[in-house]
């Protein structure tokens, strides 16, 4: 199912993989070795971009973001200094260059003019052809699936029934998706759509890559390979690092290329199925929890602010003003969602997340994608697959209306998701514009 939508991105593919090519092995071994860059295959921050904010925030809206949404674990001095009327950030701390950000005065109406995106308000008025009329979606199936889903740790088995592979999941959802929303007038393409990765790096090009992430984490001489999914210290070696660097930070990247330069979409919908740890994938573990929630960016921790490409991008996120925009898409779209799967809101445990908006399903967390998506960003998280009744629920596939599930009659998983997602955003757009 290739639509127009798609082609786009193939020519791109092919101008950006010589890039990539030529650009990666200076990435490799320059950028962490310049040092304060997360990543071999961050791009270096472009400070002059934030040239065009100038004057466009005041200085207790830039407060409000930064201490509710980014950086609500606090921010230190040696990064982000906020005086009353300007802002200075972290550039270069071996030089010790700040960028400084003059503050628009208070009380004058808020400049949103230099962002690629639309807000509902912004909308044209369309209102006979649709809720959606006009708002261009970008879907973004998480994961790859296919062939990869073991590799990218996206895939478990029980006996002899078809494995559960969230990349392929994903897929599905976003080709229902694709449909309804069209109907709805919406504009909608594909970040991906088939079980192919969207970069043109594989493992075997990253390898000098993952080397320097090895020797940066201070392993000098690593293990080629390691000994099946089961071994504790697979972190160590070339083959594994050199898969995540293909698979996260080298496809998530790409899609984010594919996204800022080519799709430009007012919102992004990043479709994922949650899981608890499973252990063994031939043998998986099954708990009795089961829980949605919804991400949009926010939470960046203090080690993530150090990094020079993750303070930029932040800074980058908060200027372009999406924050406000997102969290209230995502507080009604997790409302119909949690309404129809009547599900609990996940708890986390751990200290990586704000909670955001009213619905307490939606957090502010530091993802790659929700960081370097340029445009207000969902990040969907329904459903534990290890959890007997979504895996019974996945393994009943799509059908029509309603089957029984442990004795109670259910519509399948994938309408499910689908439908409370369309509702949401029709709730929202409708009343928004
Ligand atoms: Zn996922």
């Amino acid at each position: 199912m290739i639509s127009h939508h798609f082609h786009p991105r193939i020519s791109l593919h092919f101008s950006l993989s010589l890039f990539l090519f030529l650009s990666l092995f200076l990435a490799a071994t320059s950028a962490l070795a310049a040092d304060h860059l997360s990543n071999p295959l961050a791009d270096p921050p472009q400070w002059k971009s934030l040239q065009k904010y100038q004057k466009t925030i005041t200085h207790d809206e830039f407060e409000r973001l930064l201490r509710t949404v980014y950086c609500s674990q606090g921010i230190s001095d040696e990064f982000i200094r906020v005086d009353r009327d300007f802002a200075c950030i972290l550039m270069d701390r071996d030089a010790q260059t700040w960028f400084t950000l003059q503050f628009a005065k208070e009380g004058r109406r808020p400049q949103l003019g230099v962002r690629s995106w639309r807000t509902a308000q912004s909308l044209p008025r369309q209102k006979r052809q649709g809720a959606l009329a006009g708002l261009r979606i970008a879907l973004d199936p998480g994961h790859i699936g296919g062939e990869w889903a073991q590799m990218e740790e996206r895939w478990f088995q029980v006996g002899d029934a078809p494995p559960v592979k969230e990349g392929e999941m994903t897929l599905q959802v976003a080709r229902m998706l694709a449909p309804k929303l069209r109907a709805l007038g919406a504009h909608v393409s594909f970040v991906r759509n088939k079980t192919e990765p969207v970069t043109p790096l594989r493992p075997d090009d990253l390898k000098e890559a993952a080397r320097a992430v090895l020797r940066a984490g201070g392993t000098e001489n690593p293990r080629e390979d390691f000994d099946g999914p089961d071994d504790p210290l697979k972190d160590q070696t070339v083959r594994w690092q050199s898969e995540i660097l293909f698979y996260r930070s080298s496809e998530i990247r790409h899609r984010a290329r594919l996204v800022n330069a080519r799709l430009r979409p007012d919102l992004v919908l990043c479709l994922h199925f949650n899981a608890e740890a499973w252990g063994d994938e031939r043998n998986p573990t099954f708990i009795d929890k089961n829980h949605l929630h919804l991400l949009v960016n926010g939470t960046y921790l203090a080690p993530e602010l150090a990094f020079d490409d993750e303070r930029f991008e932040m800074v980058r996120r908060l200027l372009s003003r999406v924050s406000d925009e997102e969290i209230k898409i995502a507080d009604k779209v997790a409302a119909t969602m949690a309404h129809a799967m009547q599900l609990p809101p996940y708890q986390y445990t751990t200290g990586t997340v704000t909670p955001v908006g009213t619905s307490g399903y939606v957090y502010a967390r530091n993802l790659v994608a929700t960081r370097l998506y340029q445009c207000p960003v969902l990040y969907f998280e329904p459903y534990v697959m290890n959890n007997s009744e979504v895996f019974a629920r996945i393994q009943a596939g799509d059908y029509e209306g309603t089957r029984s599930i442990n004795g109670v009659e259910r519509p399948s998983i994938y309408r499910e998701y689908v439908d409370s997602v369309v509702k949401g955003l029709v709730e929202y757009y409708r009343g928004a514009r």
